[in-house]
């Protein structure tokens, strides 16, 4: 067989660079359940923490992806960072299929697409001083020597406005505030020069105070390095504040997608209605939402049939009993999964 030479391969670089750095194709990831310690499992069960989502990331952008707990945002974080591996679909990552890489591939990804995780005292080693803790993604990567690495280390610091840098090279974790600390963990998930980074509620952690001060510095350093960005978070507020597009999950499906802007200023799909009037508004003369729903969050264990939204849904119909809704646009590049804008 003919191997492709390079007038054969360039078309297909040249659309992997034109196209999303990120694009997840009918993804779904299901964890086996188990009952009991030694008990086998039962054809059937598990749970759906992802189920069937499709979605892009073009580069340079930033998604947010928002939901409640367990509506499989974190999961898919995992999914997208190659952490764990789809039970279907695939996920591509600047045009290739993230479950065909090994070895020094999968290297090469993994220096190029980083996690921020939430809590700060976990991500960070509590027996590494500052400097070890940024230079350890240097090491792995087997990049720079020690003394190039101690100036990549005392330049992140100072990136992340930890200055100055010599006076935080030799403190630990506990010396450190919330904020400064979560400074650290974005300093240390640039350190390899990535161009995709996944934050995971990054944030939600700190004290009020500081939290605008670390999503300016997000924002800022997203847009000089030209990084792609997606955030998770519950909170609208910071979707609205960071994102271009916006991704509202549910049970482990994509309710709704879209521009920022019109999904929370126009949000089609029930869910997004409930998540929205449910969100604090800092005005105590606005009176308390209308739409409620019941609080119960209804398992992702089994089977699902029909709109996963259906037991908590005010406008629920029949046909939402039976038949999964599929994405519709429902506006310029806005797209909802709800029998309300279907041909039902
Ligand atoms: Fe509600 Fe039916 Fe739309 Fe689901 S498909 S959100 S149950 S109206």
């Amino acid at each position: 067989m003919a191997r492709p030479g390079p007038m054969t391969r360039a078309p297909a670089e040249a659309a992997a660079a034109n196209g999303p750095l990120v694009a997840a194709e009918a993804v779904q990831k299901y964890f086996p359940l188990r009952r009991g310690l030694f008990a086998r499992r039962a054809p059937g069960e598990y749970l759906r923490g992802v189920d069937g989502v499709s979605f892009a990331i073009p580069r340079g952008s930033s998604l947010g992806i928002a939901g409640e707990s367990g509506c499989g945002k974190t999961t898919l974080a995992r999914l997208l960072l190659r952490l764990i591996t789809p039970t279907a679909g695939r996920i591509l990552f600047e045009g290739v299929d993230l479950s065909t890489l090994d070895g020094p591939a999968l290297l090469a990804f993994r220096r190029r697409a980083q996690l921020m995780v939430q809590n700060p005292y976990e991500a960070i080693n509590p027996r590494f001083t500052m400097e070890q803790a940024l230079a350890e993604p240097l090491v792995i990567h087997g990049i720079g020597t020690r003394e190039d690495r101690l100036d990549r280390v005392i330049a992140a610091l100072a990136q992340v406005n930890l200055r100055p840098a010599d006076a935080f090279l030799d403190k630990y974790p506990h010396q450190l505030s919330g904020g400064q600390l979560q400074r650290v963990g974005l300093a240390r998930a640039l350190m390899v020069d990535p161009i995709f980074l996944a934050a995971d509620e990054p944030v939600s952690m700190l004290d009020v105070s500081v939290r605008a001060g670390v999503l300016n510095l997000m924002k800022a350093i997203a847009r000089a390095r030209h990084l792609t960005t997606m955030y998770i978070s519950h909170d609208l507020s910071l979707v609205r504040y960071v994102c271009e597009t916006t991704m509202i999950m549910y049970l482990g499906t994509v309710a709704e997608l879209g521009p920022t802007e019109a999904v929370l200023a126009s949000p089609k799909h029930p869910y997004t209605q409930l998540l929205l009037a449910a969100a604090p508004v800092p005005d105590p003369g606005r009176p308390l939402p209308e739409i409620t729903a019941p609080e119960q969050v209804p398992t992702p264990i089994g089977p699902g049939i029909g709109c996963p939204f259906q037991d908590r849904c005010p406008q629920v119909m029949p046909v939402c009993r039976t038949v999964p809704p599929p994405l519709v646009f429902v506006g310029p590049k806005h797209e909802a999964a709800c029998h309300l804008y279907g041909p039902h």
